[in-house]
């Protein structure tokens, strides 16, 4: 095995040089040049903010994701929180989120001067519908699935509870831009949903960026102002709000990526058949059934003597990350006061490791994953 130089040499200590990086943020050419020549286009035209960009890209990812409306916001967790705005949840309100996400999810609600109420997950690790029910009281507004690590919730299920039961849904799609359900997109199904292109997520800007999508237009009569001081006609304001607005230059190299998406996904897939069928029988694998695509957000494993074997992989240069190692309502935030029921989610929690998926991986990286996991549980 060979041990390559890390990127940050500034580390003094002998460190154990990565061989396989989680991720890996450089951007290669040919997408360098073409990012540049994106940017370079807007500082030609100089319409920074709200520039023709931002209205392009959102046209070009509402149709992608089969809906009507977009409205670019400044990140993931700024969409979610408009989207709660837009439908009127705040104070003395409730929201159902499933246990296991990252903490944005019932930040945003809390932002929102909401109260994030937890759902137990199943073993697809995302909401379990059957335990919605039992949680919903006369105080709550919504359903905020998350589709967890690109695998997208039973939203069907979810869609139903809500009709009956009279609450809106927002799905937090942030994970699974990519991802498809029955032959429908991430992001198609909810009342509204919400997407985060941070430079982690599938869909990456190159820096922080969030979008809201609807069918409503009434719904998007108030996103639209909600982004920016709830203002109509630049000066009427309507809403309290503060800036939430996407960057023309994000948007401008997010039109790059969108075109590039294809590619990306199909690579990161490839990555993931080959854990599938290497993987499957020595650990637990993110199964795909047929009526589903899964976008990789991660590729999270079920494991035995997780810790063990996470050790054990960092010894041999593979870095694997916890997604997360606190459920929300275990969080320092919301211990105190958290309700619901998280009792499955806090066994998988215990489980679950995310091992490198990502367009970079070589052959042999990807066979030196596949084999150390094979050699620890030898
Ligand atoms: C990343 C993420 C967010 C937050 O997105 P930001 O763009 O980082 O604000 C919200 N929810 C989930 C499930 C996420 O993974």
């Amino acid at each position: 095995m060979t041990l390559t130089t890390t990127l940050t040499s500034h580390e003094t200590k002998p460190s154990l040089a990565l061989d396989v990086p989680f991720l890996d943020l450089r951007v290669p050419e040919p997408e360098r040049a073409e990012l540049l020549r994106a940017v370079e286009n807007v500082l030609k035209h100089g319409r920074l903010v709200n520039g023709p960009e931002v209205h392009a890209f959102e046209m070009a990812f509402a149709a992608r994701c089969n809906r009507k409306y977009a409205v670019g916001v400044s990140s993931g967790t700024d969409a979610l929180v408009l989207a709660l705005r837009a439908l009127n949840i705040g104070k003395g309100d409730e929201v159902i989120v499933p246990a296991l996400s990252f903490v944005a999810t019932a930040n945003a609600v809390r932002v929102a001067g909401a109260e994030p109420v937890f759902c137990d997950i199943g073993d697809d690790l995302n909401i379990d519908p059957t335990e919605i029910k039992p949680l919903i009281t006369p105080r709550t507004k919504a359903i905020m699935p998350v589709h967890w690590a690109g695998r997208i919730c039973c939203v069907d299920h979810v869609a139903m509870i809500a009709k009956t039961c009279g609450l809106k849904v927002i799905e937090d799609a942030s994970q699974a831009f990519g991802a498809t359900f029955n032959d429908n997109p991430a992001g198609s199904r909810g009342d509204i949903a919400c997407f985060s292109m941070n430079p982690m997520k599938t869909l990456a800007a190159l820096g922080e960026a969030g979008i809201v999508v609807t069918d409503d237009r009434e719904i998007f009569e108030k996103l639209d102002p909600l982004r920016y001081q709830g203002v109509k006609n630049k000066e009427v304001c309507h809403y309290l709000s503060g800036n939430h607005r996407l960057d023309t230059i994000q948007a401008a190299m997010l039109l790059v990526r969108l075109a590039r998406f294809n590619e990306l996904l199909e690579k990161r897939r490839q990555v993931a058949k080959f854990y599938d069928m290497r993987l499957n029988g020595v650990v637990a694998t993110p199964k795909e059934w047929g009526h589903e695509k899964l976008a990789y957000y991660t590729y999270t494993i079920q494991a035995d003597q997780r810790d063990k074997l996470k050790d054990f992989l960092a010894q041999r240069g593979i870095e694997t990350k916890i997604q997360h190692p606190f459920l929300m309502p275990e969080q320092p935030l919301y211990k105190q006061q958290a309700r619901g029921t998280w009792s499955h989610a806090k066994y998988l929690m215990s489980r679950v490791l995310c091992i490198p998926c990502h367009e970079k991986l070589t052959d042999g990286q990807m066979w030196h994953v596949v084999n150390s996991i094979a050699d620890f549980y030898r």
